[in-house]
C-alpha cells in the first residue's frame, strides 16, 4: 500500500529532547510506589535524564499480576515532574487514560504493543488527543504486521497529532530466541526508509528482556542510526514489580549511556549522516543475520527432505531436479542484478551443505526407517 506523507514536528522541537543523540526516556516499567518513583526519578536526574517515564495502567499478559497503580501513580510522577524539573510520560490504552493524563500535566504518551494492535482503541485514543498538543510515541504491534503500525499514526496523524514518533520494542515469536522479543531490525530498518522524517525511538528493555543484552541492543539503535532510547530504570530492580529483570539501576544506565555507549557521528544535519559508513555496515550485519536464518530454514527443509528420501528408499541426488532449481535462481538472479557466476557460486555450495546432510541422515543407522 502507497504511504502518505505524514505532517510532523521534528523531534528537538518538541521541547523535551536536544541533541546531540540518543534521547532517552527513562524509567521504571510501572509506577509502583510514591517512594520508588522519587528514588527512581532522582537518580535519573542526576544522570541527565530529561523525560521519565513509568507504566501507570499495565496490560499483563496474565490476570492477577501488578496491573498499575493507577491514576494515584500519576499524582507521584507529578511531583517527580516539579521536584526535579522532569517531563513526564505513560503509556495510554484509552480515552480515559489520556483524560486523566491531561488533567495530571503528562507530557509524553505512548500506545503499548497490544494497543496499537487494536485499531478500535487507536482510534478512541486519537479522538480523546484532538485538539491537544501532547507527544505521542506508538510502538510497534506485537505482531510484525508493519501496516498495523503506520495505520495506528495514520489515525492519530489525521487527528491533528504532529508530535508523532514511534517505539521499537521487538515482534513476538513462537521460536525461543534469545531476546524476549524479536526485533527484526529488517522490519525497522523498512520502516526508517518509508518515514525517514518520523522521530524513530528503539526500546532495548522490551526487546532483550534482560538486563545482559540491553546495551548491545542500544548499540545497534545507535549504529543503525536510529534518534532515542526508552530503557527501563528501576532504583530496586529485584523488587520491581513488573518486568524486573529487564531493568537497569539508574547507575547502570549511567554507565551504559555515559560510558558504554559508542554514538555514531552525532552531526544530524551532515547530508552524508543517513548514508554514513557505520550505518551501512549495521544495515548489511542485519541482512547477514537474514540470509543466515534463512539458510538455516533451507538447511532444515533440506533435513526433513533427507528422512522422507531415507524412509522411502530414494537416492539423494536427482541430477535433473538440481539443474531445474540451479536454472531457477539464475534466472531470477538475474532479475535481482545478480551474475551468473555470483549465483551458481553460491548455490552450488549451499547444495554440496544440503547433500552433505542428507547424506548423513541416509547412513545414520540411529534414525530408523519407520
Ligand atoms: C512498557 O513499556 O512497559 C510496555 C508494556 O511495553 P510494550 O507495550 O512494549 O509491551
Ligand atoms: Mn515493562
Amino acid at each position: 500500500m502507497a504511504t502518505k506523507k505524514l505532517d510532523l514536528i521534528p523531534l528537538y522541537e518538541w521541547g523535551m529532547f536536544t541533541e546531540p543523540k540518543p534521547s532517552v526516556v527513562a524509567g521504571p516499567c510501572s509506577a509502583e510506589s510514591e517512594e520508588q518513583v522519587m528514588e527512581t526519578a532522582k537518580g535519573l536526574r542526576e544522570l541527565g535524564i530529561n523525560v521519565f517515564r513509568a507504566g501507570i495502567w499495565k496490560p499483563r499478559t496474565h490476570p492477577g499480576s501488578f496491573e498499575g497503580a493507577g491514576a494515584e501513580g500519576l499524582r507521584w510522577m507529578q511531583k517527580a515532574k516539579k521536584e526535579y524539573g522532569l517531563k513526564i510520560a505513560t503509556e495510554v490504552a484509552s480515552e480515559k487514560h489520556v483524560f486523566e493524563c491531561l488533567k495530571f500535566g503528562v507530557d509524553l504518551v505512548w500506545l503499548g504493543a497490544r494497543t496499537t494492535a487494536n485499531p478500535f482503541l487507536v482510534q478512541e485514543i486519537a479522538d480523546a488527543l484532538k485538539d491537544t498538543d501532547i507527544p505521542v510515541l506508538v510502538k510497534n504491534p506485537v505482531n510484525p504486521d508493519i501496516e498495523l503500525w503506520i495505520g495506528a499514526l495514520e489515525r492519530l496523524s489525521r487527528a491533528g497529532v504532529k508530535k508523532l514518533g514511534v517505539i521499537h520494542r521487538g515482534f513476538t515469536t513462537l521460536e525461543e530466541k534469545k531476546y524476549r522479543n524479536d526485533p527484526q531490525w529488517q522490519i525497522a530498518i523498512e520502516f526508517r526508509r518509508k518515514f525517514p522524517d518520523m522521530p524513530f525511538f528503539v526500546d532495548p528493555s522490551h526487546i532483550s528482556g534482560h538486563v545482559d543484552y540491553v546495551r548491545e541492543i542500544s548499540q545497534r539503535a545507535m549504529d543503525l542510526g536510529f534518534d532515542g532510547l526508552m530503557i527501563e530504570s528501576h532504583c530496586s530492580p529485584s523488587e520491581a514489580l513488573s518486568d524486573s529483570s529487564q531493568q537497569l539501576t539508574p547507575a547502570q544506565l549511567d554507565d551504559m549511556l555515559n560510558r558504554q555507549l559508542e554514538v555514531r557521528n552525532p552531526d544530524s544535519d551532515s547530508p552524508q549522516w543517513k548514508e554514513n559508513i557505520h550505518e551501512l555496515r549495521a544495515k548489511i550485519d542485519v541482512i547477514d543475520e537474514s540470509i543466515l536464518a534463512a539458510l538455516s530454514s533451507r538447511m532444515q527443509v533440506s533435513r526433513q527432505i533427507g528422512q522422507y528420501k531415507k524412509e522411502n528408499n530414494i537416492a539423494i541426488l536427482q541430477t535433473s531436479r538440481w539443474d531445474a532449481v540451479l536454472a531457477k535462481v539464475i534466472e531470477k538472479g538475474r532479475g535481482y542484478g545478480l551474475s551468473e557466476k555470483c549465483i551458481t557460486d553460491i548455490f552450488n555450495t549451499i547444495h554440496e551443505e544440503s547433500v552433505e546432510a542428507q547424506n548423513q541422515i541416509l547412513s545414520d543407522s540411529s534414525s530408523r526407517q519407520k
